[in-house]
């Protein structure tokens, strides 16, 4: 189907329903062990894989076990140990920055407020809804991030383009009390199934109900 033609949405209860069969243990597929450490995580999950930033925080939480640890540590030395994430002295930045906000603002510890988060430096509400959906089983949202931008669309759930109109459009359809689980979930899929350049839609659980928006 083209982008523009009409269509009708899909029936949400039963995309929740095959989601949970396909992925009953869906969940953000970051190590982490305190609200920090997944902040932290976050941040580095950006333009890399969930995998390459487990195998870094690994050691790297032994070494900055806190907030404030990641505050005051040297530079240099951070931007040596997030080198294989990407764009480590820009995440090196953002991970002392909202360390020393967590500590001089919360005591070191993070607010289970979509509002606070925000107010940090450097974090929007994708990565708020991941902290809170996931370190405090909050409905806070609905997880948008690159592979739910472009799942949703394609399968008609939403005409918007930008993470946050889409999640507007997402929380008015799906229950709220399945907004934790369905973020991961629909990460997973896209992750999986409704892969960016192949979308394996004859294998596709949705396939019989996903009207494939601007799907070749
Ligand atoms: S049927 Fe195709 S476009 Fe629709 S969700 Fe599945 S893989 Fe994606």
């Amino acid at each position: 189907m083209r982008r523009g033609e009409r269509r009708v949405t899909p029936d949400v209860d039963v995309i929740v329903e095959r989601l949970r069969e396909r992925f009953p243990d869906a969940r953000y597929e970051l190590d982490w062990e305190t609200p920090v450490q997944l902040a932290v995580a976050t941040i580095l999950a950006a333009q890399c894989t969930d995998e390459r930033v487990n195998a870094v925080t690994k050691a790297l939480f032994v070494r900055y076990p806190d907030a404030a640890a990641f505050a005051a540590a040297d530079r240099e030395e951070l931007e040596e140990a997030l080198k294989p994430t990407g764009f480590y002295k820009q995440k090196a930045k953002t991970v002392q920055e909202v360390c020393a906000a967590l500590c001089e603002r919360h005591g070191g510890e993070v607010p289970a407020s979509m509002t606070a988060l925000c107010a940090l430096p450097g974090i929007a509400r994708k990565s708020a809804n991941v902290i809170l959906n996931t370190a405090f089983g909050m409905a806070s949202g609905i997880i948008v991030d690159t592979h739910v931008q472009r799942v949703a669309p394609r399968m008609g759930l939403s005409e918007e383009s930008k993470p946050e109109a889409i999640e507007r459009d997402l929380m008015a359809i799906v229950p709220e009390s399945a907004w934790t689980f369905f973020g991961p979930a629909m990460v997973l899929h896209g992750r999986y199934t409704c892969t960016a350049r192949a979308p394996q839609c004859a294998g596709c659980v949705m396939a019989d109900l996903c009207p494939k928006v601007g799907v070749k």
